[in-house]
């Protein structure tokens, strides 16, 4: 009997997962709500101008390569890949910047320009991250996060005080430079917690940054997302657009028998949602959700953002792809996202311009510029906020890069908390998801199976591994294995 399974939503995850269970036989149908397939991953095109609206960093080229190796294939059959050199830019103050250089000696002597001893600790630190790199990427977090059992081998018990110390403290024990601990610091960032509430063992993010590399796929994040949908295709995954699933229903038994799409029933025995996880479960009767409001209420989400995709009609000068503006105090910007959710008051963003290296993305002579204010999820959100911010940001930044850019702007767009609800469902307009804390890791996630309804499975960055692009996929690897294990 052919096997059919209905996906909800065509994120990472979603696409990841249609794609191996298509090339285990089973008839794979992704319905998504939006008009283009990819999730927070989407892309905003305008007057030559291209943008990536997601996620903008490419790391961890390893853990892309493995998934394309698991249908005997590779990331250059579908897109180029270009190593940033420098990888990013970080701003301390006007005209005062480091870059980040592609070279492992040239950060060594970065560091030890900056705080002499430094490059020895750094080395230090760096041998650990490698060794939890290759720890967690090849095994720990391919596990389902069914059991607290799969954390535990002869490695990670020997590493156990990396879980209950915090990255915070690791990198501050021998690093003394302000400037050095917020770029040991910022990896982290990506895992949706502020370091001083992240796991050491999660160092394996700085291996990534320094040891790995920040790539980019020609023609932007989107071109990835492209890659695994004429991947799914020529496995035939059959992806329908504008289909919003309005309702999970289910028997008398707790098992799915049909969806509502726009209205109208299609019946189906197995699902798998890759839309955000409190989304899906209210999707279904009460009496089948496995976690109250308040379970969602209580967990660390990973911050909303303020965004602006903003075309210049002028080359932007004193910047790099990548650059990074933390110039003010990031624990005060952390407090107001984490503790005291509130509008900051003088926030750290992040600005990239592709156009920099990759000209298919703005017309010649000019740039496209994307900003982002890391926001609390669930906060009010105006059309006012957000152009008080936007000149907030915009002045610092000419100030900081000595540079004039207001008067050419063609034009700007802005996406924050309200479009992140309302685009993707997103619990409080969270824009990547759920923290990875120490109790908010591998079988202490929303699990990928449903406790309550025995043919309904979860994928994505609410569940493991956690947030972030290859995170995304390995969600999708592991919950597909999952639903092949039980079916067989
Ligand atoms: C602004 C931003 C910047 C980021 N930067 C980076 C970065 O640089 N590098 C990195 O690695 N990661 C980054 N991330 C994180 C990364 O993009 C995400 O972790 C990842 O893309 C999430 O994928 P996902 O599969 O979990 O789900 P999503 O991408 O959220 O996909 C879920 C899909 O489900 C759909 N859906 C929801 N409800 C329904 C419904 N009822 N019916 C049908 N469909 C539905 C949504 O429309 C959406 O398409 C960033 C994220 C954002 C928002």
């Amino acid at each position: 009997m052919t096997k059919n399974i209905h996906i909800i939503g065509s994120g990472f995850s979603a696409l990841a997962a249609s794609c191996y269970l298509a090339k285990e036989g089973y008839n794979v149908t992704v319905l998504e709500k939006n008009d283009t397939l990819g999730g927070r991953a989407r892309q905003y095109k305008k007057e030559g101008f291209t943008f990536d609206i997601g996620p903008s960093w490419y790391w961890m080229p390893d853990v892309f390569e493995r998934f394309f190796a698991d249908f005997g294939k590779k990331p250059s059959d579908y897109y180029i890949l270009d190593k940033l050199n420098p990888g990013y830019e970080v701003y301390f103050g006007k005209n005062d910047s480091v870059k980040i250089s592609s070279e492992l000696k040239d950060i060594y002597t970065l560091f030890e320009n900056e705080e002499k001893g430094s490059g020895k600790h750094l080395k230090t630190f760096l041998d650990s991250a490698k060794s939890n790199y290759d720890t967690a990427i090849t095994d720990l977090v391919y596990q389902p996060g069914v059991s607290p059992l799969e954390l535990v081998n002869t490695t990670t018990i020997a590493r156990v005080s990396q879980f209950f110390s915090t990255i915070r403290k690791q990198v501050r024990k021998k690093i003394k430079s302000h400037k050095l601990i917020q770029i040991l610091e910022f990896p982290v960032l990506f895992l949706g917690a502020k370091p001083s509430n992240t796991p050491a063992f999660y160092n394996f993010m700085n291996y990534a940054d320094f040891g790995l590399g920040t790539w980019h796929p020609r023609g932007g994040m989107y071109t990835v997302i492209e890659g695994i949908v004429s991947l799914a295709e020529s496995l035939g995954v059959h992806f329908v657009t504008n289909a919003n699933v309005e309702k999970i229903i289910t028997d008398t038994a707790n098992n799915v028998t049909a969806l509502l799409v726009n209205g109208a029933e299609i019946k189906t025995n197995l699902v798998l949602s890759g839309a955000d996880y409190h989304h899906t479960e209210t999707l279904l009767d009460k009496n089948v959700r496995q976690y109250s409001e308040s379970y969602w209420n209580k967990k660390t989400f990973a911050p909303s953002s303020l965004l602006f995709y903003v075309g210049f009609d002028k080359k932007v000068k004193n910047v790099s792809h990548h650059t990074l503006f933390f110039d003010t105090d990031f624990d005060a910007h952390a407090k107001e996202i984490y503790d005291n959710p509130q509008w900051p008051t003088d926030p750290l963003f992040y600005a990239n311009f592709t156009s920099i290296t990759d000209k298919t993305s703005s017309p010649e002579g000019k740039e496209a510029g994307f900003f982002l204010i890391p926001l609390a999820p669930g906060i009010e959100d105006t059309k006012e906020l957000r152009e008080e911010y936007f000149h907030k940001i915009i002045n610092r930044f000419e100030k900081l890069t000595n540079q004039e850019v207001k008067s050419h702007v063609l034009f700007k767009k802005s996406f924050c908390v309200n479009d992140f609800k309302s685009e993707y469902n997103s619990y409080k307009g969270n824009a990547y998801g759920m923290a990875n804390t120490l109790l908010q890791t591998a079988f202490l996630r929303p699990k990928i199976k449903s406790s309550k309804v025995d043919n309904l499975y979860f994928t994505g960055q609410l569940t493991v591994p956690g947030p972030g692009v290859p995170p995304a996929l390995i969600s999708g690897k592991i919950a597909s294995e999952l639903i092949i294990k039980n079916k067989k």
